[in-house]
């Protein structure tokens, strides 16, 4: 079993910058954990730590059952795949990802049988005598999964594989990674700043911030009921509208309880219909098109807000102009300039305390 499981992990750097700040979570057995969150969070560094290439400040890493604070990385059964491949430029492909076996003097019948499987799992087979200058930039990355796959880890460990490929590519080798982790089992732990990435490959997402765990689940969950308006506005793409909420209009769209905490309402583009019919409790927003995006299958309005509008505040100067987003499925929607009305049922509707830090 690999479960990997991390308790009160703490790193400062030299100089006493606190880049991770006490971090708790397990990754059970075979599962597919991702973490995410903006540049700077500490993402890497919680992965370089796991992998031993980072000292650890204080709390303990635990894969399968041990204790690995003081283990090389070398003795910790891991592979890691990096962003810029890290492939050796004058080897082969078939060298490439025989290197590390034989540097653990593993007997070269073995090391050819684990090649070629992985070469035959990755499609390589008929490119093992190229020099990765004679590979595309997918075939590359794919490479540098081979070199983690023939050694049979315990743990996957990916620092943001596939930013370097173009977005076509990027979806085809999500697809892959994802299909591969299936079929090894191989409990991983995958870093990413890209939310559609995270979603799309995690069985359990980390989501951080400032070296901390903002919320960690099951994605979906976290995309329906986010705990903070940071994951709220990070995962989702556009991002959930969130706006303050004015206090009188309170008790119309929540029960007591949660009225006396919320202090900001947040809307999914896509929760919002445009209607002119009537909502009760639930949000009307009377907005001015200022601009539209059609890309096919849906089409994004931006809006400012007018004035009269039912249910939240429209303080002047409170929310910048272009503030509110409306996804509407296929390529119709209003003109620039229009006026619209768009509504929210009460079930769309998220709540948080006015710092943001609480979901109510
Ligand atoms: P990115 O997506 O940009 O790679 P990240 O979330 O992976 O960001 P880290 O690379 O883990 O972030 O860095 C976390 C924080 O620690 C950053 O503020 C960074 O400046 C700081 N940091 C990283 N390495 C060092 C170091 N060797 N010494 C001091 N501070 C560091």
């Amino acid at each position: 079993m690999a479960n990997v499981t991390l308790r009160n992990v703490r790193k400062t750097y030299l100089g006493g910058f606190e880049a991770i700040k006490g971090i708790d979570f397990e990754v059970g057995d075979g599962q597919f954990c991702v973490l995410v969150g903006p540049s700077g969070c500490g993402k890497s560094t919680l992965l370089r730590m796991v992998a031993g290439l980072e000292t650890i400040t204080g709390g303990e890493i635990d894969i399968g059952g041990r204790i690995v604070n003081q283990i090389e990385p070398a003795e910790r059964d891991i592979a890691m795949v990096f962003q810029n491949y890290a492939l050796y430029p004058h080897m082969t492909v078939y060298n490439n990802m025989a290197y590390g076996l034989r540097n653990r003097r593993m007997a070269e019948g073995e090391i050819k049988t684990r090649v070629a499987e992985a070469a035959r799992i990755l499609e390589l087979s008929a490119m093992l005598d190229r020099k990765p200058r004679q590979l595309s930039g997918g075939q590359r990355q794919r490479v540098a999964m081979g070199r983690a796959i023939v050694r049979q880890p315990k743990v996957f460990l990916f620092d943001e594989p596939l930013s370097n490929l173009d977005a076509k590519l990027r979806i085809a080798m999500r697809v892959e990674i994802r299909k591969l982790q299936r079929r090894l089992s191989t409990t991983s732990i995958y870093v990413t700043h890209d939310q559609l990435e995270a979603m799309t490959l995690a069985d359990i997402l980390v989501v951080m911030n400032g070296g901390e765990v903002e919320q960690i689940g099951n994605p979906l969950e976290i995309y329906q009921r986010p705990a903070t308006t940071f994951v709220a506005s990070f995962i989702g793409a556009p991002p959930m509208n969130l706006m303050p909420l004015r206090s009188e209009l309170k008790s119309q769209l929540a029960s007591d309880a949660r009225a006396a905490e919320a202090g900001i309402i947040g809307i999914r583009p896509e929760d919002f219909v445009i209607s002119n019919e009537a909502v009760s409790g639930g949000v009307a927003l009377g907005l001015t098109v200022e601009a539209i995006e059609r890309v096919g299958a849906e089409t994004f309005v931006y809006g400012t807000r007018q004035q009269e509008m039912q249910g939240v505040a429209a303080t002047p100067g409170e929310l910048p102009p272009g503030e509110i987003i409306v996804r509407v499925p296929g390529a119709v929607g209003p003109a620039i300039g229009e006026r619209i009305r768009a509504v929210a049922a009460p079930d769309k509707l998220h709540l948080f305390t006015a710092d943001g830090r609480k979901r109510v």
